[in-house]
């Protein structure tokens, strides 16, 4: 199936023909193309968002939220389709897809359509001096929206819902490793009455296409989700042209156990953190520390628990791990574990390829849990962003929060205790942006999401996402 873009509320082969294989990784099989878009594509969606933006950013509120909540409704109409299509681009778990990935997309709008209704500025009385402040929040422009291919259609819409919402026309491209269900948006977006030219989708290469989009002098500004080094680089390409920037990059994130906290609870959620979604959310507890006294226990029944998980094909209702997502990815992690274990890193479980039968050429890995006895080593350091944890004793407080804090990434934190001192002492002093404390990945979409050091700049989320899309005016009036 040939996947096309989305420019002025029509699908459109790319202008030079050219088109790129779109892999199943459950198989190995090329299923479809997606077009290799040119600068020119780019400027074609560009010129539509141009077009588009007068009337969308003078559309009222109320306008505005009933067609981001009717494109909420017909994704959750569309559920199946859509998890369906989601799970086969990406190898997820089919289970996952319906109730994570395209639920959170559906909610992504809900919310937005709601939160743009309630969303405020300021005004300050200059008293003694006659005069009164008050702040616009106006919508920036043409912007460029750019997600990566963990969380598909759930990273794509948690940027293009508030950009819309705020009154924005964008310029968007998914990831071109899982283009499937960003391509399916549009139908939804014109059912659903989006005027056209307000979403334009472009499909293609980071190199090409998204290079295009952040190059662009006059697409205002960038929201980002991806890997750090492309992090690095679109600040670089951005910064001399004053876009605005929000980033949300890479991370490895501690997931810290202390003694006294509610043990099968933690080992529960433990399992969910290290290797959902094959491990490849950003999120995930990369690097497990755990405090000496339950080392030896924990040890044995986390890698017990890990040898149950079920390795299969990803529309199978029982599989709890698919397939990773390419075949470049499934090589860079099998790197990863050789890299371990030339550190004297242990292999407690997996570290294998998995052949699945009938899909032998499917890009299958077993959950892989890994001891290691030296917290500065590669495999604790660098983002693998796959299958694989750590695992290492800490003996106190202070020894762990070196250790979590001793990375360059600095996106969220897990913390397990019922010790009420300590979670306030650790949660303040973890760098990172998101501190789950007795939970992990619980979302509440109000609250700021992002991270410190290597994992980004700006948050998202809530009304920060809206601030992001909007710029702050203040128009002073002396009476
Ligand atoms: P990449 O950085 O490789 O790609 C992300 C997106 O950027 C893709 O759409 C990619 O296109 C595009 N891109 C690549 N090069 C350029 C360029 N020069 N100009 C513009 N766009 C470009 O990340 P991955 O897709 O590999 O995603 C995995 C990474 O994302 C991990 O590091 C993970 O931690 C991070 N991530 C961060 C999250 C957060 O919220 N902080 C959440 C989820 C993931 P294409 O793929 O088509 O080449």
């Amino acid at each position: 199936m040939n996947i096309k873009n989305y420019i002025n509320g029509q699908y459109e082969n790319p202008i030079n023909k050219e088109w790129i294989d779109n892999y199943c990784p459950a198989n190995g099989e090329v299923y479809g193309k997606i077009p290799n878009s040119s600068k020119a594509d780019v400027e074609n969606a560009y010129n539509a968002a141009q077009s588009a933006f007068p009337s969308w950013s003078q559309t009222t509120f109320e306008a505005r939220s009933r067609i981001l909540i009717k494109i909420s409704e017909l994704l959750e109409a569309n559920l199946q389709r859509f998890a369906e299509a989601e799970s086969k681009d990406n190898g997820k778990p089919i289970s996952l897809a319906k109730t994570v990935d395209i639920p959170r997309a559906a909610s992504n709008f809900r919310f937005f359509g709601n939160a743009i209704t309630q969303f405020a500025s300021e005004s300050h009385e200059s008293v003694g001096h006659n005069a009164m402040n008050y702040t616009l929040r106006q919508p920036i422009g043409v912007v460029g929206c750019i997600s990566p291919w963990n969380l598909p259609l759930y990273l794509f819409t948690w940027k293009i819902a508030p950009a819309i919402a705020a009154g924005n026309c964008l310029v968007a491209k998914p990831s071109e490793v899982t283009p499937m269900t960003a391509y399916l948006l549009g139908e939804i977006c014109n059912e659903a009455g989006l005027p056209k030219g307000v979403l334009n989708i472009v499909h293609g290469l980071g190199t090409t296409t998204g290079q295009a989009i952040i190059e662009h002098p006059d697409i205002k500004a960038i929201s980002f989700t991806g890997g750090t080094i492309t992090g690095a680089h679109i600040a670089k390409v951005a910064a001399p042209m004053f876009k605005k920037l929000s980033l949300e990059l890479g991370g490895k994130n501690p997931n810290i156990i202390f003694a006294d906290c509610d043990y099968n609870d933690m080992l529960e959620t433990t399992v969910r953190s290290s290797f959902s979604n094959q491990g490849q959310i950003c999120l995930c507890g990369s690097r497990i520390f755990v405090e000496t006294s339950i080392y030896k226990k924990f040890k044995k029944d986390f890698v017990e628990k890990v040898k149950k998980l079920k390795v299969g094909h990803p529309s199978d209702e029982s599989t709890n791990i698919g397939a990773l997502v390419s075949k470049t990815h499934l090589e860079k992690v099998l790197n990863y574990i050789e890299i371990a274990k030339n550190e004297n890193g242990i292999i407690l479980c997996g570290g294998e390829q998995v052949i699945v039968k009938d899909f032998e050429n499917g890009y299958y890995l077993e959950p892989t849990v890994i001891e290691v006895s030296n917290d500065e080593c590669r495999i604790n350091q660098e983002e693998v962003f796959g299958p694989v944890v750590t695992i290492m004793p800490f003996n106190n407080e202070d020894e762990v929060l070196q250790m979590a804090n001793k990375v360059k990434y600095g996106l969220s934190a897990t913390l397990w205790t019922n010790d009420l001192k300590r979670t306030m002492r650790m949660s303040s002093q973890i760098q990172a942006g998101i501190i789950w404390v007795n939970t992990w990945m619980m979302r509440d979409l109000r609250t700021p999401f992002g991270g410190v050091k290597a994992s980004g700049i700006g948050r998202e989320g809530g009304f920060e996402a809206l601030r992001f899309f909007t710029e702050a005016k203040n128009v002073c009036i002396k009476f």
